[in-house]
């Protein structure tokens, strides 16, 4: 098989540096996954890319045929540039498809990850059935992509899909974008983090159980603590994942009467709350949405897990091969 296609796909994050070989279809192969050493710099990062593709490249046998990478933050798709990603300190319109293009002779392409998980788990995830689907990451962020008839819908300058920066409250709690009221200043890890620790500083008492899961530090506090208190019943943490979940079913409702989506498809690591997450936002859609028929659109947790960005990055080549 020394003549088989192989295709690379790349996921650059500010704490893991993951790496995907697939075949000729994006049929995964093999992956390695590192620490992203950020603190080392954009050329250290790159040298040990490219010494796990050649690693993993060695170990397949064939033709590097193109390399798909995914980046979080501001880059230029383009020129083939990450910008200045805020979990990459350091990369500073720093060439990273020329780079890696060049270090490993194929061509390459980058988009932003969660475009590339959006389209990762319709290649290859929870949104194989469906050409029309809206992914959604709930991690310490939201963010977004879009699939309209099997493709990416991209927009001016590449910045479609950010569906975490839809206001819900005019006068709601200022976001990292610089606008307040955001779904993502409202529905996030961060948000219900920041929320719970508001809430016990103010009311000890009601917050004894979130304190007690946060070892008693406010400034400890994660929305899965919020979560697990919720469901053991804790009124406080019910609360506020009550409150932080309405907003998210709200906003995913306002994409399913917009798009008119097959399917939308919820990653990140807040997932991991299951039906506690995945139950309020279906109820919002099957109570808000009125014009699109909403008891056909599928509410799915993503199939890859922390991999869709990187098999999104596979899909990505493929369409370069
Ligand atoms: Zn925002």
């Amino acid at each position: 098989v020394a003549n088989r296609r192989l295709l690379l796909g790349i996921d650059i994050g500010g704490t893991k540096v993951a790496l995907a070989l697939g075949d000729a279809d994006g049929g995964l192969l093999s992956a390695s996954r590192h620490e992203a050493e950020v603190a080392r710099g954009p050329d250290h990062m790159l040298a040990r890319i490219v010494d796990e593709a050649h690693r993993l490249l060695g170990a397949a046998e064939g033709k590097l045929e193109a390399i798909g990478i995914s980046c979080g933050g501001a880059l230029d798709r383009r020129r083939g540039l990450v910008l200045n990603p805020p979990n990459l300190p350091g990369w500073d319109s720093v060439p990273v498809v020329a780079h890696l293009s060049g270090a490993l002779q194929a061509p390459a392409s980058l988009d932003n990850d969660a475009n590339l998980a959006a389209l990762g788990e319709h290649r290859f995830g929870a949104g194989r059935p469906f050409a029309n689907l809206v992914y959604v990451t709930v991690s310490t962020g939201i963010g977004g992509g879009i699939i309209s008839e099997g493709k990416l819908v991209r927009g001016l300058s590449d910045s479609a899909g950010e569906l975490g920066h839809q206001t819900l409250d005019p006068q709601g709690p200022p976001c990292g974008c610089g606008n307040r009221g955001c779904l993502e200043a409202l529905s996030s890890g961060g948000a219900i983090a920041r929320e719970a620790r508001r809430a016990v500083e103010e009311s000890p008492d009601e917050g004894a159980a979130l304190l007690a899961l946060a070892s008693g530090k406010p400034d400890r506090l994660a929305a899965w603590m919020v979560a697990q208190a919720a469901a053991a019943g804790d009124a406080l943490a019910a609360a506020l994942w009550h409150r932080a979940m309405e907003y998210l079913g709200l906003g995913i409702a306002n994409v399913v009467s917009i798009l008119a989506p097959q399917a939308v498809i919820i990653g990140g690591g807040m997932i991991a709350a299951g039906e506690l997450l995945l139950a309020p936002v279906r109820s919002a859609v099957r109570s808000r949405v009125r014009l699109v028929p909403a008891e056909e659109v599928a509410i799915l947790p993503a199939a890859l897990g922390p991999d869709s960005a990187l098999r999104g990055a596979l899909a990505l080549a493929l369409e370069l091969a």
